[in-house]
């Protein structure tokens, strides 16, 4: 691992690989293996300085035969007045300087150490682990960090909804300057490429002059997400719910989903109003159904890793298109068995608690589902219904520990908006969820920075090693 993870340095230092990836694999092999080396590699990038400040590279711990190598040089701890190392490959001095009372900083939870010795025990103990495989269990796995009453949210409080009516964030929004792009024409090409992507969402979703994509039901106007089709008079029978559940996630495969699971409504993630940010509309929301049925869509890695830009814009702007072409049929389906059915896209309820609850992955520390087959790389849109079928159970394959350890989203986040400290209960705003020990994500700084940039970013769907179409390390 100690030379994959020096070629990994080398291809970094001559550019032939970007710093993301240089993170994503290090991580990986960090915690899929089980090592300090990998962590200390994700140290911050440096700004050279004349006077080099050794960082302890390469670390020496022992191999699988339990032997220590020998140092080729002689390490020198930092100085306890630099907070976070300030050079990333160091070359050894001939004759140490020796600091009293040296801090070795941690570079995967940041916590310091008086000596080299204490700091390489700290990575060994806290974060080698291996990756378990992924099993169900009875409980999500968010379950445990329940730790207060948890209220449904207000859709009105959602971020994108406060860009409508919430002054105060309208004044920041306001003062910021969008970038203007190098090359107008290959900005101009690259916002084409969104257009045709959320073209069938935005056209055919839902039928409002003023929708333009990305929200899924509006009320009262038609479209794809229409919620009033009529359901046959004529029901098929069900006998057997557990054969109607594999039939359904066969059916919605069919129609194009990725990854479908199924869970009873939480009512506890079911908006408690809707906000409809196109027309105002605002009032109590009630979904009573039992079951909801939820559909993953893979959105393509090539455009991801291309965040922050159009590429990945188009990426997750085709992801939308795609949630209105399978979830409304999926719904069309089942009425057309003779049970009602609401096909839902971002509205009605919030799609990831229910999706982890329907066993497709966990909460990420970037505040995404992870799924043990794309990472967060996937749209999720969910129907609503009471068609009999067999709930999944939720799975449990490690995230929880793995985000602890990886930062890799947090380090990659342009606004600062990902939390890279122990989880809180400390909302960031109106826009987080209270009752919950998590690492809540400031949507708020988020949005501005999309603002900024000139269209949206997927920096932290594209930063997550579960993110990568190719992961022999699982
Ligand atoms: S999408 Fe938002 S939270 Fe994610 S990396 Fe970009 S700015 Fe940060
Ligand atoms: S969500 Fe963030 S911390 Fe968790 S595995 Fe992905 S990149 Fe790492």
């Amino acid at each position: 691992m100690h030379k994959r993870i020096t070629e990994l340095q080398e291809q970094l230092r001559q550019g032939r690989i970007s710093r993301r990836d240089f993170i994503r694999y290090t991580t990986i092999l960090g915690l899929s293996l089980g090592a300090a080396e990998a962590l200390a590699a994700c140290a911050p990038k440096p700004t050279p300085t004349p006077t080099p400040t050794l960082w302890p590279w390469p670390l020496h711990i022992p191999d699988e035969s339990g032997i220590v190598p020998t140092p080729e040089w002689q390490p020198t701890p930092r100085p306890p007045t630099t907070p976070t190392p300030t050079v990333f490959r160091p070359t050894a001095t001939p004759t140490p300087v020796m600091w009293e009372e040296a801090t070795w900083s941690c570079p995967g939870c940041e916590k310091g150490f008086p000596t080299q010795e204490a700091w390489i025990n700290h990575i060994l103990t806290e974060h080698e682990w291996k990756i378990p495989g992924a099993r169900r269990v009875s409980r999500p796995t968010y379950s445990q960090f329940l730790v207060g009453p948890v209220e449904r949210f207000d859709q009105k409080n959602h971020v994108f909804s406060r860009t409508v009516w919430d002054e105060e964030y309208k004044a920041l929004l306001s003062k910021v300057t969008p970038q203007k792009a190098s090359d107008g024409f290959k900005a101009l090409e690259g916002a084409a490429l969104k257009a045709g992507a959320i073209y069938v969402d935005e056209t055919a979703g839902s039928l409002h002059p003023r929708y333009y994509g990305y929200t899924g039901h509006l009320k009262d106007v038609g479209g794809l997400y229409n919620w009033d089709d009529p359901v046959n008079p004529e029901q098929y029978p069900v006998s057997d719910p557990a054969q109607m559940s594999e039939r359904i996630k066969k059916v919605g495969r069919f129609y194009g989903a990725d990854l479908v699971g199924i869970c009873e409504v939480d009512q506890r993630w079911v908006y408690s109003h809707y906000f409809e940010r196109e027309t105002g509309a605002y009032g109590v929301l009630d979904i009573p159904y039992k079951y909801a049925i939820v559909l993953g869509i893979e959105m393509d890695w090539e455009g991801i890793d291309q965040s922050p830009g159009f590429e990945a814009s188009a990426a997750t702007a085709l992801g939308y298109s795609r949630m209105a072409e399978v979830a409304p049929p999926l719904a069309k389906y089942i009425r057309a068995l003779g049970y009602p059915a609401v096909p839902s896209g971002n509205d009605t309820a919030q799609s990831i608690p229910i999706a982890i609850d329907a066993g497709l992955g966990e909460l990420g520390r970037n505040g995404l589902l992870i799924t043990p087959e794309f990472g967060p790389r996937l749209r999720i849109c969910k129907v609503f219904t009471d068609l009999p079928v067999k709930p999944d159970q939720p799975i449990d394959f490690g995230l929880q520990r793995f985000c602890e350890m990886c930062h890799a989203c947090a380090q990659q986040c342009p606004a600062g908006a990902i939390r890279r400290g122990e989880r809180t209960t400390e909302p960031t705003s109106i826009s987080n969820r209270t009752g919950i020990l998590r690492w809540p994500v400031d949507v708020a700084k988020c949005y501005l920075f999309w603002q900024e940039n000139g269209t949206d970013c997927a920096n932290c769907v594209a930063a997550c090693p579960w993110a990568l179409p190719i992961r022999p390390w699982l």
